[in-house]
């Protein structure tokens, strides 16, 4: 069985058009005009597919294909998002949702029936631009009760269920967002790379093996705001000089841990921030991740201590503040087994390589065996108007995908 590309590349062009404005991609903030135009496109390309559809409480979107046995198989699923981050490209989750409508219209095409129902599942609010992220896939997964979803809020004040509402999608019977127990038996997340290691090894797939985990820590330097002209250099107490110190430690830590790992100062609040005076406070926001979460652990450690003892050689206060924690997420052996399979089937090259972003997946590990599938990205961009794939690329994915998910329906 073979899927040709040019519907999907059809439908990607499609759908994001959608949001798009001139010169700045397209936005599709989750539970937005532009986000429920979108999920009416995706809701009657599915209803096309002859898919049921429906939306649950807490606004995915699933269509789901029958199976053809009698037996009470567990579903397999696939799918991703379709929300965007503001000024986004066309493909991101998108791709992983269109693709997968691609299987089930490829499937209807060769009358191919499956021993287990197959759903497609377009997670909401992933990008966590408006509301914090992954809403969807965290109450799918029982990770977040429904209530606490409703109540959060996005910066105007409006709750999610308030925007839910706002787009009619808490009228009428609703769906239980959260899954049982056993009824998903796979999921499979088709995604591009947003990094560069596939198109610089020359790679076609990328078997990803786990989603690292992170910490986000906050150190606040105290120190002693100053005239900039008047206060001799050994004299100062400038936090400035102990951040600069930690920015170059975090960035050697990150470099050293090993393979997978990878540390980042993208946050700096310097106060009171005038060219003109040494500054009195400086917060650093370390971002640190990992495959490992004793390597995590181990690297949280020497930041601490390089912290430490910068700040004592300076005779700074400071305290530290872990702002999140999330464990590495490691898919499963039998469904990278079968993503392997498939990628060898089709001639592609592949490698085995850990997601350094975070997807919906890592949810849906809780509550069943996961699996992510990566095509190349060109320059690693991503979240940017141009983000691309050769288009070559992005059917060799899909069918990776379909042929992934006809193997573990055999089993
Ligand atoms: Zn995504």
């Amino acid at each position: 069985m073979h899927l040709s590309g040019d519907r999907l590349l059809d439908d990607l062009v499609k759908l994001g058009e959608i949001g798009a404005r001139e010169e700045s991609g397209r936005t599709r903030l989750v539970l937005t005009p532009e986000d429920f135009e979108a999920r009416r496109f995706l809701i009657t390309r599915m209803k096309e597919a002859r898919m049921q559809v429906r939306v649950d409480q807490v606004g995915n979107i699933i269509g789901r294909r029958g199976n053809s046995t009698k037996d009470d198989l567990p579903v397999l699923a696939f799918g991703s998002h379709i929300d965007t981050v503001p000024s986004a490209g066309t493909l991101d989750g998108c791709y992983g949702v269109l693709a997968g409508l691609e299987v089930i219209r490829t499937l209807n095409d060769e009358r191919a029936e499956t021993r287990h129902p197959l759903e497609l599942i377009s997670f909401s609010n992933e990008e966590g631009v408006r509301f914090p992220m992954m809403i969807g896939s965290k109450v799918a997964s029982g990770i977040m009760d429904l209530e606490t979803a409703y109540e959060l809020r996005d910066n105007a004040g409006i709750t999610y269920r308030q925007a839910l509402e706002a787009g009619g999608l808490l009228e009428g019977a609703l769906v239980a967002a959260r899954r049982t127990p056993g009824e998903i038996g796979a999921w499979l997340e088709l995604h591009i790379e947003q990094g560069p290691i596939l198109e610089s090894e020359r790679l076609k797939i990328g078997v990803v093996e786990s989603i690292v985990g992170l910490v986000h820590m906050l150190v606040t330097i105290q120190g002693r705001a100053g005239h900039a002209g008047t206060t001799p250099m050994n004299a100062r107490r400038d936090p400035m000089l102990a951040a600069a110190q930690i920015i170059l430690e975090v960035n050697k830590i990150g470099r050293e841990l090993s393979r997978s790992s990878v540390g980042t100062v993208g946050l700096l609040n310097v106060q009171p921030g005038a060219m003109n005076v040494i500054p009195g406070k400086v917060e650093v926001g370390i971002d640190l991740r990992d495959t490992s979460g004793e390597r995590i652990d181990q690297g949280m450690q020497k930041v601490r201590s390089a912290i430490d003892a910068v700040c004592k050689k300076l005779g700074l206060e400071y305290t530290t503040r872990e702002r999140a924690r999330l464990a590495p997420q490691p898919m499963s052996r039998k469904v990278m087994g079968s993503i392997e399979l498939a990628a060898r089937r089709l001639g592609a090259s592949y490698k085995v390589m850990p997601s350094g972003a975070g997807h919906d997946t890592q949810n849906m590990a809780r509550i069943c065996e996961t699996g992510m599938i990566f095509v190349p990205s060109k320059g690693g961009v991503s979240h940017a108007p141009d983000e691309w794939t050769d288009p070559t690329d992005l059917a060799l994915g899909a069918n990776v995908l379909l042929e992934t998910l006809l193997e573990l329906d055999r089993t």
